[in-house]
């Protein structure tokens, strides 16, 4: 798997699989296990999940789906914003972690920012870091001004990874915020890679796939894949998702192809504040 260096030095692989909707059904939950156990099996060992998903079930479906395999995956967890002071920081990774069944998190990220205090969520971060709970942290759903206020705290050079909503419908932070990641070598984690099933159907990018025998979203996924300094966490439950998913790594688009992307999904021309959900 072809990985980017984090600032940290540590290496990340630059496509994953997401677990937001995992854990939330009884009956689901095999499913659900087998999918990320694919995954790993095809190379996609980045797994993404947070405390938020499926209330904790999700951590504990990585938990089963990663048994036996932990030092072969890249684990990222992310905490609630009420979570984010010092000691509900700390408390909330114990939580993680047991449920996980592991004793650290490859990468460790704020949710999204809340009214805790930027400077002692870094604090709680750096304290994580040293006990070895976590290798590194990072944040998520930050838009350019959070960055540049968090690199100016302590603690907050040492952020390594954004993870924000990107694909080629969400394309505004191409405006400035992916040029100040690219040019602070922060990779973007691109969340909703295949915009929750949203192309599958779509015209332009079916044209494309047909000369690639790849699908619409495996497409939508490649660009991204393309993209310099970006990491892609598709979710998917279904094998066969799983395994285009994974393909989509070896779709090469041409030139003229990401042209047609470009005039079909346009860049932003003016700043565009960060899209989430
Ligand atoms: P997504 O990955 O864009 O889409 C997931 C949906 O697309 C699922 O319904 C899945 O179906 C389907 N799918 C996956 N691969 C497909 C393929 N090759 N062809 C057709 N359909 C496919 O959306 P997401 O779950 O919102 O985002 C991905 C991950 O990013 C999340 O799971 C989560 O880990 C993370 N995330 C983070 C934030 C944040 O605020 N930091 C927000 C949202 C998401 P099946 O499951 O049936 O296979």
């Amino acid at each position: 798997m072809k990985t980017l260096q984090l600032p940290s030095g540590r290496e990340i692989p630059i496509l994953g699989q997401g677990t937001w909707r995992m854990g939330e059904k009884a009956s689901q939950k095999q499913a659900e296990v087998n999918a990320l156990r694919l995954g790993i099996e095809l190379g996609l060992t980045l797994i993404d999940t947070a405390e938020m998903y499926g209330d904790g079930g999700a951590e504990k479906v990585v938990a089963e789906a990663i048994a036996k395999q932990r030092t072969e995956v890249y684990l990222v967890s992310k905490f609630y914003p009420h979570n984010a002071s010092y000691q509900g920081l700390i408390a909330a990774c114990d939580r993680s972690l047991a449920r996980l069944k592991t004793d650290y998190l490859d990468l460790y990220l704020l949710h999204w920012r809340g009214s805790v205090p930027l400077s002692e969520t870094l604090l709680g971060l750096q304290h994580l870091k040293e006990v070895g709970k976590i290798l590194d942290y990072g944040v998520s759903n930050f838009d350019t001004d959070d960055l540049k206020e968090a690199e100016s705290l302590p603690g907050g050079k040492e952020i390594v990874a954004n993870q924000v909503l990107y694909n080629l419908l969400h394309r505004g932070l191409e405006w400035d915020l992916l040029p100040w990641c690219k040019q602070h070598q922060l990779p973007i984690m691109a969340y909703s890679p295949v915009e929750q099933r949203a192309f599958v159907n779509d015209s332009k990018l079916k044209n494309i796939a047909a000369q690639h025998n790849a699908t619409a979203t495996q497409i939508a996924l490649s660009w991204l894949l393309h993209q310099d300094n970006v990491i892609s966490i598709p979710k998917a439950t279904n094998p066969v998702h799983v395994r285009e998913n994974r393909a989509a790594l070896d779709i090469q688009l041409t030139e003229t192809e990401l042209q047609e992307l470009d005039f079909a999904f346009k860049p932003p021309t003016h700043k565009i504040s960060l899209a989430m959900r």
